[in-house]
């Protein structure tokens, strides 16, 4: 495989961008080796810089669930252009948006477009503090709400650590309004509620989580946080940055049946171009500015190309274009394991319709702790594995591997032979020591 473009262009990069990427995942840290340049892409391929094709898994992390350049989101964009690309006013385009998402997700009865799922949390967080009084936050160790100061933190081990920031410029105090607890255990978010009484604006959370590798709620997880929320005055956020308009029409919202009071979203939204939104029950939206006192502004809010963008493609996107993404999640999930089992890779694979984490070395994964257990090394050689076979898989071990509607049966074949031919020349490698 001739990679020679894609090494050029990582050098000339890193002289003027740090880490030759704008980020940090897109650098391949987590796998080593030079990260492809893509030239383009097409349905649910990618062409390199230096002309190899790829059927791409990463999906540029979650949005494209229409597939890459999508025949009538291209012809929106172009036409949404040629009447010019920002006014600084508002359209009419962004309505027919807002009605549309406020349709499919049940509890969203107003919302805010933003320009990212950063933004969207970091807003909506803003808000439920304004709406509370309150200022503590609760998250979970390992989901991902963007890197706004307060949100990058997870915690030590052990119920309700008061957080650590995760990255030097972020002020200790700030991470310190953020208690983190473990994923999928509501005795914890219960402790830590109780711990701080009268404190917590609200608890944020991934309903299905993707951001350390894709980790499903188990039973009665959101269900108890709605209770445990409602009982002590906190408010309840879903950030479906991700799961919005992908793990169902409404988002895990629809799925789990848990409605939270805001929610924040992104990816999907804006159909690859950047917007996020925030939205939840009219008393609480109509306290964003000018409606109400809580500031949250910005220059390219709502742009019409991004609007255009996630019209159209929520156009496409019905109840069966759902159970198709489900069919094809199934059959892509069961031939994984099918292959594990075969040359006795331990290994296990965790998927919510669409959005799946193959994680090796581990039996199950059900909150960070049991991520890190997963084996990188033996993912590192896979991922390359997978590339060097024409399959670009998630360059990290924590990553979702998404599907798209263009992911057919040949598609997934194709990720399952390159699978097979790979687990077994591992399986080959091991028996030689
Ligand atoms: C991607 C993501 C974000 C951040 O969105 P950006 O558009 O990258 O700022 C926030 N929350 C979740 C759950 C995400 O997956």
């Amino acid at each position: 495989m001739k990679l020679e473009r894609s090494r050029a262009l990582f050098e000339r990069a890193q002289r003027k961008i740090p880490g030759g990427v704008n980020s940090p995942v897109r650098a391949w840290k987590g796998v080593g080796g030079t990260p492809l340049f893509i030239a383009r892409g097409e349905g649910a391929y990618v062409w390199d810089a230096d002309g190899n094709r790829y059927v791409d898994f990463v999906a540029s992390w979650g949005p494209l669930i229409l597939g890459h350049a999508h025949p009538k989101v291209v012809a929106t964009v172009r036409e949404m252009a040629a009447r010019g690309t920002t006014f600084g006013a508002p359209t009419e385009a962004e309505i027919e948006l807002a009605e549309e998402a406020c349709a499919r997700m049940p509890c969203m009865e107003k919302l805010r477009l933003v320009s990212s799922g950063t933004e969207a949390a970091m807003s909506a967080v803003r808000l439920a503090r304004a709406f509370t009084g309150r200022t503590k936050i609760v998250k979970f160790d390992g989901c991902y709400h963007g890197h706004a100061d307060g949100l990058l933190a997870r915690a030590g081990s052990g119920v309700a650590t008061l957080a650590l920031p995760d990255s030097p410029g972020v002020p200790p105090a700030f991470a310190a309004e953020t208690a983190v607890v473990p994923f999928n255990d509501v005795d914890a978010v219960a402790a830590v509620l109780r711990e701080l009484q009268g404190a917590v604006a609200a608890v944020i959370v991934e309903p299905v989580c993707g951001n350390m590798g894709v980790i499903p709620p188990v039973p009665g997880f959101l269900s108890g946080l709605r209770e445990l929320t409602e009982k002590a005055g906190a408010g309840l956020i879903f950030d479906e940055v991700i799961t919005g308009f992908r793990v169902d029409c409404g988002g895990a919202q629809e799925r789990y049946q848990v409605k939270p009071d805001l929610v924040c979203l992104g990816k999907i939204l804006g159909g690859g171009l950047p917007l996020g939104a925030f939205g939840g029950k009219a008393a609480i939206m109509d306290c964003v500015a000018p409606a109400g006192p809580v500031y949250q502004a910005g220059t390219l809010s709502g742009n019409p190309l991004a609007v255009g963008a996630g019209r159209a493609t929520l156009a496409e996107l019905s109840r069966e274009t759902y159970h198709k993404l489900e069919t094809a999640g199934a059959e892509l999930q069961q031939g994984l394991e099918a292959i594990l089992a075969r040359y006795n890779t331990p290994g296990a694979v965790n998927r919510v319709g669409s959005m799946l984490t193959l994680f090796f070395g581990v039996e199950r994964v059900r909150n960070a702790a049991e991520a890190r257990q997963a084996d990188r090394e033996r993912f590192a050689r896979f991922f390359h594995g997978m590339l060097e076979r024409g399959i670009y898989w998630p360059p990290s071990p924590f990553e979702a591997a998404f599907l798209s509607v263009a992911h057919g049966r040949g598609e997934v074949g194709k990720a399952l032979d390159a699978f097979d031919d790979w687990a077994k020349n591992e399986a080959k490698n091991e028996a030689m020591g």
